[in-house]
């Protein structure tokens, strides 16, 4: 059905298990993975799949114009997966205005530049935008976020993908760009920048280090394997309707401390330590600015139309996650060297 698609972000942590499923699964589709390489942009999680034939990178950044335009020209690409953006909340809160340009202005530079592109046969042409729960605001402690809940965005991060979105649908309305948007719950798994909570807890409690938990840890979040969203993805793509919203989540709602104390007790036994010694190193941090106090999607939309439903139980999920972390050590300590240092001690430890 499409001849070469834009993955945006396939560098980053989601768009890589993306475009890995996608350069593995469909070898009669050209993938061309653009990706700026900032901070949270790394090559190394692409390794596997580098020289295939039917994939490229290019290194570009999305509020590019003309580059993005030139891209256009040059691949004549049918079909847009967008997961570039600036992603972490807590950077947001220190530096909003780099979220409204990557997250808005470099959205509505990719809708334009595909509108000018597409708009004498929209036949066969997708823009898929790839966002978050976290455009729904929070809830209390009942309810679940379906695609009929109305936008609260409460973080600049989540104000910045909630506008993103918006744009989406205003071309899709205004223009008809065939468009389709799925809110995404919290991800884990391999290649998780280790800023956000479980990949830095496993590499604090690896180092002996204090692992910091926000407020009580009473804050509760839906977790979904990384690999899951990435085949939900793949499903929404090539099946969803144009100019609908489809949730993805995990019905795998945790409080924050004890996701941490389960991660402690899968670490214990796989470093061979006492039960209870990392749980020690637990240590309760100022609550973040603004903290949403529960995010929980409800997916029945996208399981009842589209027939996806997560693949693994969260324990499974995790033990494989940690296991990952272990044995790529490597791939840890590149990732955690130079910038990182400098924004963990911004973070964590002046406070
Ligand atoms: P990430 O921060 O790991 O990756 C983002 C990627 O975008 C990086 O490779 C980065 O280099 C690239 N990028 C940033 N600015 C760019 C620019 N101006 N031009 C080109 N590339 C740029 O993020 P992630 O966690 O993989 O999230 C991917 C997408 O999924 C985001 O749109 C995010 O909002 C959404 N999402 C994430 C989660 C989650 O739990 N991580 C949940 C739901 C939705």
């Amino acid at each position: 059905m499409y001849n070469t698609i834009l993955i945006t972000g396939g560098a980053g942590f989601i768009g890589s298990h993306v475009v890995r499923l996608f350069v593995n699964k469909y070898a009669n589709y050209r993938i061309v993975n653009l990706d700026a390489l900032t901070y949270a942009g790394n090559l190394e999680n692409l390794k596997d799949i580098k020289d295939k034939s039917n994939y490229t990178f290019v290194k570009g950044d999305i509020t590019d114009e003309a580059f993005i335009d030139e891209l256009f020209a040059t691949y004549s690409f049918d079909a847009v997966i967008h997961l570039a953006a600036e992603s972490h909340v807590d950077r947001s809160i220190m530096d909003p205005l780099a979220f409204i340009r990557t997250n808005v202005l470099g959205t509505a530079t990719l809708l334009n530049t595909a509108r000018k592109y597409w708009k004498d046969n929209y036949e066969n042409k997708l823009f898929y935008h790839v966002s978050t729960d976290e455009v729904y605001g929070s809830l209390g402690e009942e309810g679940f976020f379906t695609e009929e809940t109305s936008y609260d965005p409460r973080s600049p991060y989540s104000a910045s993908k909630a506008s993103s979105d918006h744009f989406v649908m205003a071309y899709y309305h205004t223009y008809h760009l065939p468009a389709i948007i799925s809110n995404c719950s919290n991800n884990y798994g391999s290649h998780h920048f280790p800023e956000k909570l479980i990949p830095l807890a496993i590499h604090n409690i690896k180092n002996n280090k204090p692992v910091p938990v926000y407020g009580k840890g009473e804050n509760v979040r839906d977790w979904l394997f990384v690999e899951d969203h990435a085949r939900a993805i793949d499903t929404i793509f090539h099946k969803g309707r144009v100019g609908e919203t489809y949730n993805i989540g995990g019905f795998n709602e945790w409080k924050n401390i004890d996701l941490i104390n389960l991660l402690c007790m899968i670490m214990d036994k796989k470093l061979g330590r006492a039960p209870g010694t990392s749980a020690k190193l637990i240590t309760f941090v100022k609550d973040r600015a603004g903290h949403d106090l529960r995010y929980a999607i409800d997916a029945t939309k996208l399981n009842k139309e589209l027939g996806w439903a997560p693949s693994l139980q969260f324990e499974e999920g995790l033990e494989k996650t940690v296991e990952w972390y272990l044995t790529n050590e490597e791939w840890l300590d590149h990732v955690t060297s130079g910038s990182y240092q400098d924004y963990y001690s911004e973070q964590y430890q002046k406070r």
